[in-house]
């Protein structure tokens, strides 16, 4: 496809002849990103990537979420959604439980189930694996997305395991993937104050080491809009690239908007729609070694989701039955979004929606994997 030739900024232009060359862009020339007002030069740049790496597709899911508890030792601040033990709202899902939303989930056609939950200091593994083991009783072919890196170091801690060893033994019962929770921002300085107990940016990102090493293809989460400047979200881009340098596991990015309702963080100030399309557009122009930019429509809302498919996101994430986390922390879409109302999302941007799993095996009839 033709380059774009006729951007104007001349920062910018520089920057998408450096794309053009197939020449990384810098940490500055992120910064100067995530400061530009001329979101259309920079919505060019991303939105050539993107053609580039997948033409006129668009990525939807057909999932449900499994909150399998909101008990959490770690109470972050950034968190609405964690309890104590004895609080009235606790919960923790009996196995009739979860089979009863697996089976009413798999009569309405889901292909996945991402799993996540608080850090439950009662649970051991043989819970985790009892628990794939039913899932993939009641639909052998289901996609199992489980479990961030954070749960998985607490998995290793608690049970006095190695982590190969607990990722050994999940992918054994059937994970096959990991998402990409737990990252926030690496900025140890941020960090302390949004959730100072959660492992270090540095040890998330050694955990994920040890997944892609261990065959897991996992996602990688920033979590935005809350207490960070521009230079933290150039450094968490920065790590995320290195790492992907060294082991090729993410298959995808995804930028998560905050929502501060019920948390114990005062945003310093909230995004406007220039912030969100600066913040993806240039995750996907920097992130040049990561195949997939994801806009979760549930986090973002779905108008600016489908907007956000110009400016670099190939992926408007999935239906998520049932989802808790961000709900909890006052997002205010549905927490369901239908396949039909997916895919009209898609195709009204002039776009071809593509029904696939988070490790982008496609389901709509075409058997083989995506591009990347
Ligand atoms: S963000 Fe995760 S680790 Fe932190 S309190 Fe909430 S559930 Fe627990």
């Amino acid at each position: 496809m033709a380059f774009p030739n006729n951007i104007q900024n001349k920062k910018l232009r520089s920057i998408a002849e450096k794309v053009h060359s197939d020449a990384p862009v810098t940490k500055e020339d992120a910064l100067c990103m995530l400061k530009t007002d001329d979101i259309l030069d920079l919505g060019a740049i991303a939105n050539h990537i993107r053609t580039r790496l997948h033409g006129n597709i668009a990525y939807y899911g057909v999932n449900m979420n499994l909150n399998y508890t909101n008990i959490c030792e770690l109470r972050c601040p950034l968190c609405a959604y964690s309890c104590d033990e004895n609080d009235e709202n606790a919960f923790l899902l009996s196995f009739d439980d979860i089979e009863k939303r697996i089976r009413s989930a798999v009569s309405m056609g889901i292909d996945e189930v991402h799993i996540v939950g608080g850090l439950h200091p009662k649970l051991t593994l043989g819970y985790f694996e009892k628990m794939i083991r039913l899932i993939k009783g009641i639909k052998p072919d289901m996609h199992i997305v489980a479990f961030t890196a954070v749960e998985y170091d607490y998995f290793a801690k608690i049970n006095n395991v190695s982590l190969e060893e607990v990722f050994r033994r999940l992918m054994d019962a059937g994970v096959e993937a990991l998402p990409g929770g737990g990252a926030e921002i690496f900025s140890g300085h941020i960090r302390d104050i949004i959730a100072p107990k959660k492992i270090s940016g540095t040890k998330w990102l050694s955990v994920m080491r040890t997944a892609h090493k261990m065959g897991l293809k996992t996602n990688a989460t920033m979590l935005y809009n809350h207490i960070e400047e521009p230079e933290d979200i150039v450094d968490h881009l920065s790590r995320i690239r290195d790492l992907q340098d060294e082991t090729a596991g993410f298959k995808t990015f995804v930028p998560l908007q905050f929502h501060g309702e019920n948390t114990k963080i005062d945003i310093k100030r909230f995004t406007t729609g220039y912030d969100d399309i600066r913040i993806y557009a240039t995750s996907r122009i920097f992130l040049y070694n990561v195949p997939h930019i994801k806009a979760l429509w549930m986090y973002i809302g779905d108008k600016m989701a489908q907007v956000l498919l110009r400016f670099g996101v190939d992926d408007i994430g999935a239906t998520y039955h049932n989802e808790k986390v961000v709900h909890a922390a006052g997002a205010q879409t549905p927490d369901f979004g239908s396949e039909s109302f997916l895919r009209r999302l898609i195709q009204r941007a002039q776009l071809m929606p593509e029904r696939t799993t988070a490790s982008y095996r496609i389901v709509s009839g075409h058997p083989k994997e995506a591009a990347i």
